[in-house]
């Protein structure tokens, strides 16, 4: 099989989000809802905050019995945070309120504690205020009837916080895509056992059933196959079984022992890209299975690997859950020479450090598809154009943030 061309990065990524379509909905109670995508808009049933109440500790007033300080008000009752108060303000008088406490009836302004005296039976008001002083109104946050979240936004604490207040116990969110793995190679054993000679242990099933999590999916399966044509076959076809994507490791380049690639189109897979312009992992290729599941054949080495997931596997995960908020992208400036390729955009593995003028990138060691160690810690990644065969010092350079 002679290799095909190479597509961009862009318009590989084009093709897998046609393909990634939102997956349904369920309904999650809030604490399991982090990292979880909302399905469709929240919207407040009722007004946030739910009535006016005082923003201080002080006391409920009519902001004209204030205007010629030093004021003194009879001290008719209290209001504290969920306990109403009895009375209502009326000219010369004043409740004690804390905050949260719902505003007395009568009052329009909350004076301070720090800027009273006494306040027994009796309180001095020292300065004037003006009405509205120090008091939240109702709806203030979010009216009745508006949208609070939109479909597709990723729930974190914020989030979580703001559909309790506004009583959306069960959100609906987009299920979560089911993923099979599946690591080629007659080498690979098990992380804990002793490598016999020629072994190396699988390192990219464990790393990617991680990147499959933190984008917010779940590994269902997580299968090693060795180098043979008919268990490859068989493999996949267990694999697809029950899952919306398909991820496989090694064994897709153009050597006698690479069968994923012939072993997908017997499985009457279509094969929609293959070979990306990008490095490391341009060996990357996407099938879509018969059943419509969506099947990413990548390249062994562990940078290739990652760097492929990273580029194209989690903007399909991100299309398969709706996913509004997209890759956490800024521009940098290199710190030092960068290394490119012409005709491939190259992804450097960076440590990234804030100036002035935004994030410096450093190259974090060697760079070649086989070595680990410059993927650990990684807190960034740097983009080279296609048509550069260095970016020097100083230039502006695209970065990708890793997760
Ligand atoms: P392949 O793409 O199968 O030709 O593999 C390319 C290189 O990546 C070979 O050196 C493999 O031994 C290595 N490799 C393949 N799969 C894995 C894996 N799951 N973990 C670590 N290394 C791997
Ligand atoms: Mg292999």
């Amino acid at each position: 099989m002679s290799p095909p061309e190479r597509i961009s990065i862009e318009d590989a990524r084009r093709a897998v989000l046609e393909h990634a379509t939102c997956l349904e909905a369920e309904e999650v109670a809030l604490e399991d809802a982090l990292q979880r995508v909302l399905a469709e808009d929240a919207v407040a049933p009722d007004d946030l905050p739910p009535f006016a109440s005082s923003g201080m500790d002080g006391f409920a007033v009519l902001a004209a019995d204030t205007r010629e300080p030093p004021a003194s008000l009879r001290v008719i009752g209290e209001a504290r945070a969920g306990a109403l108060a009895d009375a209502a303000v009326e000219p010369g008088t004043a409740i004690r309120v804390s905050t949260g406490a719902q505003m007395p009836a009568g009052a329009d302004a909350v004076v301070r504690q720090e800027i009273t005296e006494g306040g027994d039976d009796e309180v001095v008001v020292l300065e004037a205020v003006a009405p509205g002083n120090d008091v939240r109104y109702a709806g203030e946050d979010v009216p009745a009837g508006e949208t609070i979240l939109q479909a597709g936004t990723v729930l974190g604490a914020a989030e979580i916080g703001g559909l309790a207040a506004v009583n959306i116990a069960r959100p609906a969110v987009v299920r979560r895509p089911r993923v099979a793995l599946v690591s080629t190679g007659d080498e690979l054993v098990e992380p804990g056992r002793e490598l016999r000679p020629g072994e190396i242990r699988d390192a990219n099933g464990p790393a990617l059933t991680a990147a499959v999590q933190t984008a917010g999916a779940e590994v269902v399966a997580s299968l090693r196959v060795g180098d043979d044509r008919a268990a490859t076959i068989q493999t996949l076809e267990q694999a697809m079984r029950g899952v919306d994507l398909v991820a496989t490791i090694g064994g897709v380049s153009v050597g006698p022992h690479d069968h994923i690639r012939p072993a997908l189109e017997s499985l009457g897979a279509r094969q929609v890209f293959c070979r990306v312009a990008l490095k490391p992992g341009g060996q990357v290729c996407f099938y879509i299975a018969a059943d419509g599941t969506l099947v990413f054949a990548l390249p062994g080495n562990p940078a290739s690997a990652l760097t492929a997931f990273r580029v194209l596997v989690v903007p399909a995960l991100y299309g398969l859950l709706g996913r509004s908020q997209h890759l956490h992208t800024a521009r940098g400036v290199a710190a030092v020479d960068l290394p490119g390729t012409i005709g491939r955009t190259s992804v450097i593995r960076c440590s990234a450090e804030m100036h002035d003028d935004g994030w410096h990138v450093t190259p974090n060691g060697d760079q070649r598809s086989h070595i680990l160690t410059s993927m650990l810690g990684l807190p960034a990644l740097a983009l080279v154009p296609d048509d550069r065969e260095v970016l020097r010092a100083g230039e502006a350079v695209d970065i990708q943030f890793v997760s």
